[in-house]
């Protein structure tokens, strides 16, 4: 349902909560965040059923990172839960994958992994993606991300955390909107730019099979088949 994501120097954590209350009105039946640190090794998670405030109360005092994607949830495959909640992630805990939208194919993709070994921790059709993107055997997070987009149908905007590319988050967008936040040595990522404006706006909206990759300092884009893209952030009004 909502997706924001960051980039940057700043506690990622309050930042990505603040984001994620910015997109309550659109309704949604849980939440969760990923953050990373570049000191620290690996990704850090929490989830929680409810409202925002109520995964903001899980959130541990150390949960320090300056990159992060959060979400908040509307069920389409799953009931409501914490398990259920994204972001997903592999069970190595090196993919995070946040995602709007509804993969399709996602059971018949899940058969195929299950028959090969992979081991699904939740009900969502989002999971197939965490474990295709995990499981891909190209060497850029980018080429990942597009070799698991190749064989899933469907609907999705993804913001995508691998803590081997712990310098970038990889973006995606069909049919489900991704909006980029560039700012001053730091990038946002939204489904929605109500998420954004509190702090940049300047923006740049992907089209359907276009993906980004955000870094602190820059960003690019490009088509799914790897294409680059011009985009020029434009800028908004927006009444606060
Ligand atoms: N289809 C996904 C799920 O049920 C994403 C739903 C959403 O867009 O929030 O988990």
């Amino acid at each position: 349902c909502g997706i924001v994501g960051y980039i940057g120097r700043r506690d990622v954590a309050p930042l990505l909560l603040e984001g994620l209350q910015r997109l309550e009105y659109r309704g949604y039946d849980s939440a969760g965040i990923v953050v990373s640190s570049p000191k620290t090794a690996g990704l850090k998670m929490v989830k929680a059923k409810g409202r925002v405030r109520d995964l903001e109360a899980k959130v541990p005092a150390r949960f320090k990172g300056t990159t992060g994607i959060a979400h908040t949830r509307w069920a389409t495959h799953g009931a409501p839960s914490d398990v259920n909640a994204h972001p997903h992630m592999s069970a190595d805990l090196k993919v995070a994958v946040v995602h709007n939208g509804i993969i399709d194919n996602a059971s018949d993709l899940r058969r195929k992994l299950e028959a090969d070994g992979v081991e699904f921790l939740s009900e969502t059709d989002t999971e197939v993606l965490v474990h295709l993107v995990a499981r891909a055997q190209a060497e850029k997070l980018e080429d990942k991300v597009r070799e698991a987009l190749r064989v899933v149908e469907g609907t999705y905007g993804i913001a995508v955390m691998h803590a081997d590319f712990n310098d970038r988050i990889v973006v995606a967008r069909n049919g489900s909107p991704v909006v980029l936040g560039i700012g001053e040595k730091e990038m946002f990522v939204a489904s929605d730019i109500a998420a954004l404006v509190a702090h940049t706006r300047q923006i740049v909206t992907l089209d359907d099979g276009e993906m980004a990759t955000l870094k602190a300092d820059d960003f690019r884009t490009y088509t799914t088949e790897g294409t680059r893209t011009t985009a020029e952030p434009t800028t908004v009004e927006w009444e606060a």
